[in-house]
């Protein structure tokens, strides 16, 4: 691993402590967001298929022995919500709808106070749990979701529904949650392959799968998604849902004027001092802070010319008064 110590980074620590990772990787050096990532973040097509994060993610991990594909979701959530709390500021405002009087009123969330969940059992040191399930007697090997999932997933197509034969009848799951089962199991039986999987899932009693679904929440990281929310117009409390999927970090179109703007604005200011393709690869959070300095000087020079002319006024007039 190579350090541009002109490029600005840091170090942050994973979630899940490196136990779900071959080579038990506990954290990682990130370099900050620029507008180089930011245009990325701003083009919907590739934040729908979810590209947008992976290559930005892969322009920002320093490490050489992991890709942002190998994080589990849990880690890449963290790396999400730092990159956005350092280059955007901690506080989001979001705003919900109060389910006892109608209101729609905004909540301030904190990003680094967030509570993030953590699994109730220790993995194998493989990075997987063994699960033994007791109508069935399969024996399953559990794994977290990994971003290459969620990434492949998107790419598979299948039915809405998969269908379970059970005695009370056929339970039908529907397609996000069975990718989702489909994502957290390894091995069925000794079988690998998801075809394999999906077949031998079908098999499942309903039992089985209560029981696997509960371990598999039970043993998830990942940030608490569910936030108390307080009215402000009938002060009750509500629970409500925030999502930090990865779409978490996309920025809306219009963000890229934005981001032109303050460019022209930095290398405009600078008179050369700082050239486009610095402007570029400065960190958000930099570029911002030189426009607050530029402004700063702005005010200070207005502001004296503003007295300077004052002055020249009320000397001109106290002349006239004298003569
Ligand atoms: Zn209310």
């Amino acid at each position: 691993m190579k350090f541009d110590l002109r490029k600005q980074f840091t170090l942050i620590n994973l979630p899940s402590e490196g136990i779900y990772y071959k080579n038990k990787k506990k954290s990682l050096y990130i370099r900050y967001l620029t507008a180089v990532e930011e245009n990325v973040l701003c083009d919907s097509m590739l934040n729908e298929s979810g590209l947008a994060i992976q290559l930005v993610l892969n322009n920002i991990i320093i490490d050489n022995d992991i890709k942002a594909e190998d994080l589990i979701l849990s880690d890449l959530q963290a790396v999400l919500i730092f990159l956005r709390s350092t280059a955007f500021g901690d506080d989001v405002e979001l705003s919900f709808n109060c389910p006892h009087c109608g209101q729609e009123s905004a909540q301030k969330i904190r990003l680094s106070s967030l509570d993030w969940k953590k699994q109730e059992y220790v993995p194998g040191p493989d990075g997987m749990f063994t699960v033994e399930l007791p109508v069935s007697n399969k024996i399953l090997k559990i794994k977290p979701v990994f971003f290459r999932d969620v990434l492949q997933e998107k790419e598979e197509t299948e039915d809405d529904y998969i269908t379970i034969k059970d005695l009370d009848g056929d339970i039908r799951i529907k397609k996000e949650s069975t990718s989702k089962l489909m994502s957290n199991i390894h091995e069925i039986d000794g079988v690998t392959d998801r075809e394999g999987i999906r077949e031998r899932l079908k098999t499942l009693s309903r039992k089985d799968i209560t029981l696997l679904k509960q371990f598999l929440s039970r043993n998830e990281n990942g940030v608490v998604e569910e936030y108390d929310f307080i009215c402000e117009y009938c002060h009750e409390t509500s629970k409500s849902k925030i999502g930090f999927g990865y779409n978490f970090l996309s920025l809306p179109l219009e963000y890229k004027q934005n981001v032109m703007e303050e460019l022209f604005l930095i290398t405009y200011y600078a008179k050369g001092g700082v050239t486009m393709d610095d402007a570029y690869n400065m960190p958000t959070f930099h570029r911002r802070w030189h426009l607050n300095r530029i402004k700063e000087e702005m005010d200070k020079r207005n502001k004296s010319e503003r007295d300077a002319s004052n002055r020249a006024r009320a000397q001109a007039r106290s002349k006239g008064m004298a003569r």
